[in-house]
Order: structure tokens, then sequence, then C-alpha cells
């Protein structure tokens, strides 16, 4: 038989974000030296963390580098990116939903503009868990670094966080990376902050099953098999669900099997990446883009309000202004639909704009404010955007 997948850890997202230059790179790889002098961890370095492949999310290019860990208490999957553009357009679109974050600020330089821009996005996408990692501190006199702290504090205050209480810990990257004993002490203690300060969210176990079915195969003598990435809650062998398709307004199955990278499972979640095999499904009731998910647990809704980055000429997007009438395709979960733009009468959204329009797509999806998605035009992501309101 197929030896079963063991889960022995709570799984979390977290990623690094902050000014460009600050040490998110540098303290990634910090954090894995670290943890791979412990032994519960795999170093990866800088140089591989910085020379991320371009990753298409939901139709939008991203440069997005993953790492894994894992602490006493948990496993981690970490993102940290390049460039602020990508942080933008990761952080809209969710493409790496983040449990919690590290925010990195240099000691010497104090915030700067992307590191108030990160907060104030990771604010409307609901990240809820900052930690704080000042970096540089080797580098930065303590009676600066003391202000650094307060105004960051003070930042994260004004855009709704904890500033008072949430953990502020003063790290160098650098150091640690390099093997000073002091400095890697300080990255342990990053570390702890970011286990106890954040928390295993409840999304993971709590919300009704949702699927968004990336690929249909076929198994001789076994049936349908859907696979993709568990957006939310739990499924086991001998569930009940139902699938949202194109072709079938809702359809009632059962979960016969279930499997990730071929090892079966008694449940799977939030996170995992699996196959499910469909009782009495036929090959042609289900395509990419279908849902599968709880049954009663989704409405599919046509109609629904946003909030887009429109993607300008520099970044491989427009460099016309959007208006409404504009029809485009949406990328919504693993689905691809045509949809009607209105931003209002006489409205528009320059390139580079990030601005609130409506949206009636040309068939009905499951949808719910928060969920991130892009907009795209000719094979080029020319929009990045959030559900803020279904209508
Ligand atoms: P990122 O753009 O935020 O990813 O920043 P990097 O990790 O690429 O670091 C930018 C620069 O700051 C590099 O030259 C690093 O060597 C330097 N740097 C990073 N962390 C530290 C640190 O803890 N102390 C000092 N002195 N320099 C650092
Ligand atoms: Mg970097």
């Amino acid at each position: 038989p197929k030896q079963a997948y063991v889960r022995t850890k709570p799984h979390l997202n977290i990623g690094t974000m902050g000014h460009v230059d600050h040490g998110k790179t540098t303290l990634t790889a910090a954090i894995t030296k670290v943890l791979a002098d412990r032994g519960t961890g795999t170093f990866v370095p800088f140089d591989r963390i910085d020379r991320a492949p371009e990753e298409a999310a939901r139709g939008i290019t991203i440069t997005i580098s993953h790492v894994e860990y894992e602490t006493e208490t948990r496993h981690y999957a970490h993102v940290d990116m390049p460039g602020h553009a990508d942080y933008v357009k990761n952080m809209i679109t969710g493409a790496a939903q983040i449990d919690g974050a590290i925010l990195v600020v240099s000691a010497v330089d104090g915030i700067m503009p992307q590191t108030a821009e990160h907060v104030l996005l990771a604010r409307q996408v609901g990240v809820r868990h900052i930690v704080v990692a000042i970096n540089k501190a080797d580098a930065g006199d303590d009676e600066l670094t003391d202000l650094v702290e307060l105004e960051v504090r003070e930042l994260l205050s004004a855009h709704g966080f904890a500033g008072d209480t949430l953990p502020v810990v003063r790290v160098s990257g650098l150091r640690a990376l390099e093997g000073d004993p002091r400095w890697a002490a300080s990255v342990e203690a990053l570390l702890d902050a970011v286990d106890t300060h954040v928390p295993v969210p409840e999304r993971y176990t709590d919300a009704p099953f949702l699927l968004s079915v990336e690929n249909v195969l076929t198994i001789t003598g076994r049936g349908t098999v859907v696979t993709g990435a568990v957006e939310r809650g739990v499924v086991r062998p001998g569930d009940r669900v139902e699938l949202h398709g194109e072709g079938a307004e809702r359809a009632a199955s059962v979960v016969t099997g279930l499997e990730t990278f071929g090892k079966p499972m008694e449940s799977a979640q939030a996170g995992d990446n699996v196959a499910l095999l469909l009782r009495g499904v036929q090959r042609d009731q289900v395509r990419r883009g279908d849902i599968v998910a709880a049954p009663g647990s989704v409405t599919p809704h046509r109609r629904f309000t946003a909030r887009v980055y429109v993607v300008p000429a520099a970044e491989g997007g427009r460099h016309t202004p959007v208006a409404t009438g504009y029809r485009p395709q949406f990328y919504i979960r693993t689905a691809d639909v045509v949809g009607d733009v209105d931003l209002g009468p006489g409205g528009i959204a320059l390139p580079g704009d990030t601005a609130d329009i409506a949206v009636e797509l040309g068939r009905a999806l499951p949808l719910e404010p928060g969920l991130g998605f892009a907009i795209r035009e000719g094979g080029r992501t020319v929009g990045a955007g959030t559900v803020t309101a279904l209508g």
C-alpha cells in the first residue's frame, strides 16, 4: 500500500515586507541558516532567494521566492519578493495568502515610503498580524534605533495594528548569516516572536470546504478526479460536496478518494494540494475553474464591486486609461470569465492608479469580499484586484 501523508505541525504562510534594500532577502536567508544550524531546516543562500523564477499567479506575473522551514512548533512557508511592484500585485491579488508578515525596517534608514505603503496594503488586504524586524541593528546606533522603533510603532498604530504591543525585535540578518552567535540569537528571538504573536489561522479548518478546480483527469475504472489547492475548510473521503460548474448549475457528489502528491490522506485542509475522486461525475461535467464546495456553502454571483490596481505599461500593463464599457477577462481563482467594467459616469482610471469599479461577469461564480483576482487582455495582465462587495 502507498505510504500515507502525516501532518506533524500546523502550517502557516508568512512573508517579509518593507522598503527595498532594508534587508528582507538577507534576513530570509539568515532565518534558514539559523534553523539549519539548529537542525530543523535547510539553508537557502541569498542568491537562490534573490533569483526567484517568475510565477504566474492567477494570470499575473510576480517574481516571488518561497522558502520553507520549521520552528519547534510550526511549519512555515515564507515568501520574499524582490521589487515593490511585486508586493503590490501579490498583496492585492492575495496570490500568496499570508497569515502574518515580518515588516523589515532598517535601523539606519528608518521608515521609508515603501515601508508605509506595505503597511497600508497589509491593512487593506486583511493581514492582521505583523512582527517588526529592525534590521541592520549591527550598524545603527542605539538612540537612533530607539527612535526608529517609536516611529514604526506609531505607523502601525495609525493603520489599526497593535503598534504599542506587537513585538519589535532588533536583528542583523547579515551578521547572523555570517554565523555571529549574538546576531544568530537575535534571529531566533524574531522567530520566537513570530511563533507566539502570529496565531494559527482559524480558517484552516473552521470554514466550509472549498476547492477551485485546476485540472480534471479520468482514472480508468475509478472515475473522475479533480486537482487543486484546498482554499478553506477540511475534506475527508465520504464527504458530500457540491460542484458549481459552467454547465450544470450545481451537482451533488461524494468524495470517494483523497490524495496529496500520490499519498492517500485521511483529511485535507486549507493550503493542501490534493486530488479528489468524485463519485458519479462524468469527465465532461467538470472543468478548470469550477468550484467543489461543502453543500450549501457558496452562492454564485455575477455582480460585484472591487478595488483594482491598473497595471501600467512599465510593468507590462496598459498605456491608456480604463473607462466604463471596458470588457476584459477576469481570472478569479482558477476560472477565466469575461466581465463588463463600470467606473460610474465619466469615471476613468489611469495606468498606475488604484480604483474602485463595479463588474458584471458573463457567468456567475462563487464570490466573496476579500477574494483576489487578475484582469487580463490580449495575453497581458492589466489589473490586479480584490472583491470589496457583492452586488
Ligand atoms: P532587500 O531589498 O530588502 O531584500 O535587501 P537585501 O537583503 O538585498 O539587502 C540590501 C543590502 O543591505 C545588502 O547590501 C545587504 O548586505 C545589506 N544588509 C542586509 N541586512 C543587513 C544587516 O543586518 N546589517 C548590515 N549592516 N547590512 C545588511
Ligand atoms: Mg530582496
